[in-house]
């Protein structure tokens, strides 16, 4: 497991460190505060190990930090304490804290509190991931894929790349439930993911944003590009009829894609809104094709809500 180390005291941390990699784990050791929430930002770590008392930023404070930061990925924390005290493990626990280690610890205590932590952890990593995913295709749910997408936003301003999306929604898919059943239908929505996400490239993310309706995050992918992501999708999903059971069944999608430079601070809604008018146009324009948005699609956005299928 990696397992980051505060500790401002040497000998303390060097032992723990020392312990820590002899048990198997990858440790980073850290002498503050400050240091352990800067290397926390750079690298998810699933287990801190703080010490309590340290200069400036405490082990408290560094509790708050993280729980307020809300990451997606779970920090267990064990605490560090000489202080001992029914009060003061509260005012842990308060602050954040999973637990604590008093020192001087003893290695069969560091070894059991390890395992209630990767128990912890295995649950939360289960928890997370269930609620990350669509059930029945397996893709990113909306919610994931609406987060995968503002998380790429913040990255493009900070990176200064274009990054790209595609709103992607099968043809008459109504068509495909009234008639031949929802079972036809599951077999469609899981079969047109399948090939989606073998089409992708290694860095885009895809996720079941509707129904039937699917959206692609395309990092550092300028106006060129997207069409022919948006188009290679596209040929991947029609290119076979789908085995329903009774039958073999055509399938085709219609595609909007919009792209945002980092330097026009359009926002995701902003963004997504384009690639939904775009995806409009591909529908009105007799679908099974892209249409690439204008950057004056937003007006169109409120006429486009609706009409799809
Ligand atoms: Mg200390």
């Amino acid at each position: 497991m990696k397992i980051l180390i505060a500790e401002d005291d040497m000998t303390s941390r060097l032992v723990l460190g020392a312990t820590l990699k002899k048990l198997g784990h990858e440790v980073t050791a850290t002498n503050d505060g400050q240091q352990a929430w800067d290397a926390m930002d750079r690298e998810h770590f699933p287990l801190l190990i703080s010490d309590w008392m340290m200069p400036d930023v405490d082990g408290l404070e560094l509790c708050r930090r993280i729980r307020a930061a809300h990451r997606s990925e779970y920090t267990y924390i064990v605490l560090l304490t000489a202080l001992g005290g029914k009060s003061s493990y509260l005012d842990g626990m308060d602050a954040g804290a999973d637990d604590f280690i008093t020192k001087p610890f003893d290695e069969d205590t560091l070894v059991a509190r390890l395992r209630v932590a990767e128990r912890i952890l295995a649950l939360h990593e289960t928890l997370r991931t269930q609620a990350m995913f669509d059930g029945l295709t397996g893709l990113l749910n909306r919610t994931a894929i609406t987060r995968c997408l503002a998380a790429e936003m913040e990255r493009t301003a900070r990176d200064g790349k274009d990054l790209s999306i595609v709103l992607l929604d099968l043809d008459h898919f109504k068509q495909v439930n009234d008639v031949h059943g929802h079972a036809a239908g599951d077999a469609v929505l899981k079969e047109a993911a399948r090939r989606m996400a073998t089409s992708m490239r290694g860095y885009d993310q895809v996720g079941r944003y509707g129904g039937e309706e699917f959206l692609v995050v395309a990092p550092g992918c300028p106006g060129k590009d997207v069409l022919t992501l948006a188009e290679r999708v596209r040929h991947c999903i029609g290119r076979e009829a789908v085995d329903i059971g009774e039958e073999m069944l055509p399938v085709s999608c219609s595609l909007g894609a919009a792209v945002t430079s980092f330097d026009t601070k359009e926002t995701a809604d902003a963004l997504i809104a384009r690639a939904d008018a775009a995806l409009y146009r591909a529908k009105a324009g007799g679908r099974s094709r892209t249409e690439l948005a204008t950057a004056t699609d937003e007006v169109a956005v409120m006429k486009s809500g609706g009409i799809k299928t």
